[in-house]
Parts: C-alpha cells; structure tokens; sequence
C-alpha cells in the first residue's frame, strides 16, 4: 500500500528493537530453568558444563537468537498493524480516528505554544452523479488521484484525512487562516486541472468546496470540526468549486 505521507519510521523500528530486546531477554528462562532442574537433582554444575560446552552455548546464545528472532517478527507485524489501524483502505490516507486523535493533540500543543492552528475541510461536488455516471469503480479511482495530488502538494508537517465517503480534512500547525485559504486555492487549482483515467478514453475532473477556519480561543475540536464544516456548507451553497473562510 502507497502510504502518501508515512508515519515516522522511527517510532515503528523502536517498537521492533524493543520487542526483539524483550523476545532476547525471555530467552535466559531456557538456562536458569536448566540450572534450577540440575540443583534439584544435585548433579555437579562445573562437571557438566565443561563436559557439555555446547549444549550450555547453544541454551545461552541459540535460544537468544531464536527468541529474538521471534521478538523481531512480532515487532514488525505489531507495528504493521499499528499503521494499518491509522489508515484508510481504499487511499492509504489517514482515517478518521487517527485524525480526531491529531485534532485533540494538535489543539493542547496549539495553545501551549501560543501558534495557530488551521483547519480546511472539503467535499467533492456531486460526486454522486461521478458514480451514477461511469460507476462506483470509477469513482473510487478518482477519490485516490485526488487524494495523491493533495497529499504531494503538502508539507510533512501537515496532516490529511479521509474523514468521510468523499470528504477530507487537512490539519495544518503553525498555518493562520490567511495560509490556510492561499493553500485552499491551490488544491482548488490543482482538482480543476486534475485528469483522471478511468478507462482506455475516458478521464475525468472533478472539483472540490472547502471550508477553512482556524483555532479561536473558545475553541474546542468539536466546534472547530462544526465551523469548518459550516464554511464548507458555505461554499456548496455559493455554487461550489470554492473556499470558503470560516
Ligand atoms: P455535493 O456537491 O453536494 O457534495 O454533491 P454530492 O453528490 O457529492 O453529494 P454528497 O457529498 O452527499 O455525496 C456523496 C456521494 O459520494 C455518495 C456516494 O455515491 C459517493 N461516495 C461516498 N463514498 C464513496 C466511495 O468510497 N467510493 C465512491 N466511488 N463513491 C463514494
Ligand atoms: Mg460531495
Ligand atoms: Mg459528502
């Protein structure tokens, strides 16, 4: 799956170092169970590691290996499910749980630091008719060559969601309302100039509303998420392929 902006890499080789390093340290239960076995039955320790070198080796530095190997591998698919459980199927987005999270965090930082907080929502317009038109298959290849296009035109910092059907969310730090809209006018540029191949001679354009508003003191996410959503409401009911600031 093409992740359009990949979760920190960081974050998941920590989490398989960290799972390897515990799968190694679980592997000593293998020689200090021998060793409580060989106590028990009162047998001579120095006699029967010095006569049984490898066995002793193998407990110490094979089931090591063996139990970090294993270690290694649950890591890697822990955080394979981590990502997956942040994302978006059909455009590898993030999803609308990773993006309420970002939204609360993203808010407390805000205010913390004392910086804006920007937030465009938007919608496809009537897209239905895109799916009743040339089918669901169709639209779905649209909905990911929007996605891409908007992904490729933002920065790392900025966070983009497919919180709905055809409905998006860009969360941008750091961002007032004033770049926020001049970053709105761009993607509005782009969808407009935006071609997509549906078939061998078929491409389609769509277009886009969005609202754009960003974080005012009494602000909540919830009523941050509802202005935006207003706004957008907003530029639907201006005739469409806008934004609208909120
Ligand atoms: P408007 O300009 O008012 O937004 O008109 P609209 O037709 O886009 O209306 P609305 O946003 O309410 O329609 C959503 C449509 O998007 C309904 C559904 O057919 C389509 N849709 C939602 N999710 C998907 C999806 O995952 N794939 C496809 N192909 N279509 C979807
Ligand atoms: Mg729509
Ligand atoms: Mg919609």
């Amino acid at each position: 799956m093409h992740y359009p902006q990949a979760l920190s890499n960081e974050a998941h080789r920590k989490l398989i170092f960290k799972r390897t390093l515990q799968g190694m340290a679980a592997s000593v239960g293998a020689p200090i169970g021998w060793l409580v076995i060989e106590l028990s039955l009162g047998i001579d320790l120095y006699a029967d590691i010095t006569t049984n070198i490898l066995l002793y080796l193998y407990m110490l530095f094979g089931t090591m290996i063996a139990f970090g190997t294993f270690g290694f591998y649950v890591g890697h698919q822990e955080s394979l499910m981590q990502e997956q459980s942040l994302r978006d199927m059909l455009t590898g987005l993030y999803n609308l749980r990773h993006f309420r999270d970002r939204l609360d965090a993203q808010i407390n930082d805000a205010r913390r630091q004392g910086t804006p907080l920007s937030l465009i929502f938007f919608d496809l317009d009537h897209f239905k008719r895109v799916n009743d038109t040339y089918g669901h298959a169709a639209g779905d290849k649209v909905l990911v060559s929007i996605s891409h296009t908007v992904s490729d035109a933002l920065r790392r910092n900025e966070l983009f969601a497919r919180i709905g059907g055809e409905e998006f969310a860009i969360l941008m730090p750091h961002a007032t309302k004033e770049q926020a809209k001049l970053l709105a006018e761009r993607l509005l540029d782009l969808t407009r100039k935006l071609a997509t191949p549906i078939d061998a001679d078929t491409e389609l354009t769509v277009t886009m509303s969005l609202g754009v508003v960003e974080l005012g003191p009494k602000d909540n996410a919830i009523n941050l998420a509802a202005r935006a959503d207003e706004a957008m409401y907003q530029a639907k009911e201006a005739g469409r392929d806008q934004a609208v600031l909120g």
